[in-house]
């Protein structure tokens, strides 16, 4: 049940503004846990699921990328709402040429920098594996390319995961977004993402008659009226234990897909992700063994470290969130 007027603003009664800094001092304040308190965490395993599922999606996409390129031409992404650097790894692994990196949360970009700084100490710094630049900036608001070191850049692939649905607040901060994606993307060029299934949260809502359902590990306060939802500002907040607790936004997708058509973007696959695990399991099994042996690692091996298991531990790191 959703209200067909596609110019409507946010249904709920804080201010656009509001929400963003709400956004961006939640993801500031995020501490940078060791692995072992990760472990601890109830949702270690939904993490590195999730973790899987963009390892995935970033090679299927870089592959595709590659095979359509001339060799040697270089490999350019745009890391949108990159966080503190969650998938700088996966783009090491993919052997891109340059990436940049923007999010709204200041402090995580700065970890983010870090991050990118300590994958690649050991790389001679006139050579480095890949160069990357980093700014802070709202997607949904900014416009991206002015602030890019070299505005002109031509990229092959944007990708934003886990945050798409924040510019769903209001058509224009959609807009904005989507012209951030397709201003500098090549033709040909890929957006990929990952966001919360809009269809799947208003089933749950609908099966527990009640604005606030969850279990002991997440928890959905609509703070929009459910039975009366807008396109754009259906609003609700979103508990993940220990990691997440802020306002988010229903992606209706209908008018993801019309919105994107104007930006010359055109959909090519929308897949849940346990479609997606199904999809990749075959060629994603060695990597899911490696995470599940590093998880058996720090559950039997991370308290007392001799010499020689600390490098094994810090391989097995790699595998894990
Ligand atoms: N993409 C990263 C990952 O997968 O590890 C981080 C995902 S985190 C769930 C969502 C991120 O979106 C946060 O880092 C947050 O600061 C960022 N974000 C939210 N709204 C934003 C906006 N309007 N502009 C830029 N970044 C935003």
């Amino acid at each position: 049940q959703i209200n067909q007027d596609d110019e409507q603003e946010g249904g709920t009664q804080s201010t656009s503004h509001d929400n963003s800094i709400v956004v961006a001092n939640h993801y500031n304040k995020l501490q940078e846990k060791g692995l072992a308190e990760r472990f601890n965490s109830k949702i270690f395993y939904l993490r590195n699921f999730n973790n899987w599922i963009k390892s995935m999606l970033i090679s299927d996409y870089l592959e595709k990328i590659k095979d359509s390129m001339q060799h040697g031409s270089p490999l350019r992404v745009l890391d949108m709402c990159c966080g503190k650097g969650g998938d700088l790894l996966k783009w090491h692994k993919g052997r891109i040429t340059y990436l940049i990196c923007t999010d709204i949360a200041e402090i995580s970009i700065e970890q983010c920098r870090a991050r990118y700084e300590k994958i690649t100490a050991n790389d001679p710094p006139e050579r480095k594996s890949f160069q990357a630049e980093f700014f802070t900036a709202d997607s949904t608001r900014d416009r991206l390319r002015e602030r890019y070191i070299d505005p002109s850049i031509e990229l092959n692939l944007v990708s934003c995961q886990f945050a798409f649905h924040y510019c769903f607040e209001s058509p224009k901060q959609a807009e904005q977004m989507l012209k951030n994606v397709s201003e500098c993307l090549k033709i040909g060029g890929y957006f990929i993402g990952t966001i919360p299934d809009a269809k799947d949260i208003m089933k749950r809502q609908r099966a527990a008659q009640s604005d606030s359902f969850g279990n002991d590990v997440f928890n959905i306060k609509f703070l929009s009226d459910p039975d009366d939802l807008p396109i754009f500002g259906a609003k609700y907040n979103f508990h993940l234990d220990g990691v997440v607790d802020c306002p988010e936004f229903l992606v209706y997708f209908p008018a993801f897909v019309k919105l994107a058509k104007r930006y010359n973007l055109k959909l090519i696959e929308n897949v849940r992700f346990e479609d997606y695990f199904q999809m990749k399991i075959g060629k994603g099994r060695g990597l899911i063994e490696k995470m599940q042996a590093a998880e058996r690692f720090s559950l039997n091996g991370n308290r007392n470290l001799s010499r020689s298991n600390e490098e094994e531990y810090k391989h097995a790191k790699d595998f894990l969130l």
